[in-house]
C-alpha cells in the first residue's frame, strides 16, 4: 500500500476544489488531506482517486463524490469526541473521514461482501471504528444510542424513525431522501423529545439504501 508525494499534492489540488465549491469546516478540509483515497478504490482507478468524483466498488455499490462527504460531514458539525453512526460503510472512506476527525465512529453495512472487506482493510490504515457492524441500517444501533451525529449515505426513501429517535437532543441525523433517481440532501436537528427542525440542501445522487423485505 502506497502514499506517495504525488498522491499527497493531488489530494491538495483535491482539498482547495472543496475549498472552492464552498466546503469550509477546516477538520472535513484537513481530513480529506490526509486519507489516502486512492487506496479505497479498485487499481484500475487510481490515476482518477483525487478527482471529484463517484466510483464504483464491491457489490454494484459506489464511493461517493469527494464533494459529498465533504457536504455531509460539514453538516454534522463535528466535535472531537462525538459519538457518530454512519449507516452504509460501503469502501470505508466516510469512515475514514470521521476517524481521522477524532469521533467515535459506528458504521453500519449491509452487504456482507463489502462488510469484510472493509472490515480488514480500514485498521491496516489505521483507523479504527469503534464497531463495524453488519446489518440493516433502517434499525440504527439501538444498544449504542443515543448519537451526536448520524449521517446516511445511501438514498432514503423515507426517514427511518429509528435514526430520528436515536438522536441526542441537540444531534443532527444528515440524510439523502427521495426516489432511485435523486435525492434531496436532509438535515434534522433534535430540538427536544419530540420537535425536529429539518432543512433541505439541494440534490444529490445515491445508490439506495436498501429494505430487507424479510
Ligand atoms: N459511505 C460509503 C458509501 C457507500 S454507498 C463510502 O464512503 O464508500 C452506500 C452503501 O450503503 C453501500 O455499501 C450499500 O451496501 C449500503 N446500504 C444500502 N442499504 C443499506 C442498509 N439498509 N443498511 C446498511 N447499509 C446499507
Amino acid at each position: 500500500m502506497q502514499d506517495t508525494f504525488k498522491h499527497k499534492g493531488l489530494r491538495q489540488k483535491l482539498v482547495n476544489t472543496l475549498y472552492s465549491k464552498g466546503i469550509r469546516d477546516t477538520r472535513v478540509l484537513h481530513a480529506i488531506g490526509n486519507i489516502p483515497r486512492h487506496l479505497f478504490l479498485d487499481s484500475s482507478f487510481l490515476d482518477h482517486a483525487y478527482q471529484d468524483k463517484a466510483f464504483p466498488i464491491a457489490a454494484n455499490q459506489t464511493i461517493s463524490h469527494p464533494y459529498t462527504v465533504a457536504f455531509q460531514t460539514e453538516l454534522l458539525k463535528i466535535k472531537i469526541g462525538h459519538k457518530i453512526l454512519e449507516i452504509g460503510t460501503g469502501s470505508g472512506y466516510q469512515t475514514a473521514v470521521l476517524c481521522e476527525i477524532g469521533t467515535t465512529t459506528y458504521s453500519i453495512e449491509r452487504q456482507l461482501e463489502l462488510f469484510k472487506k472493509t472490515s480488514k482493510f480500514l485498521p491496516k490504515l489505521g483507523y479504527n471504528a469503534k464497531q463495524l457492524i453488519f446489518g440493516d441500517g433502517y434499525k440504527g444501533l439501538p444498544d449504542q444510542a443515543p448519537f451526536d451525529g448520524i449521517i446516511v449515505t445511501a438514498g432514503a426513501p423515507f426517514v427511518p424513525k429509528p435514526l430520528l429517535s436515536q438522536l441526542k437532543i441537540g444531534g443532527r441525523l444528515v440524510i439523502p431522501v427521495g426516489n432511485e433517481t435523486s435525492q434531496i440532501m436532509t438535515l434534522f436537528i433534535r430540538k427536544s423529545e419530540k420537535e425536529f427542525e429539518k432543512c433541505e440542501f439541494g440534490e444529490f445522487k445515491f445508490v439506495p439504501l436498501l429494505e430487507d423485505k424479510n
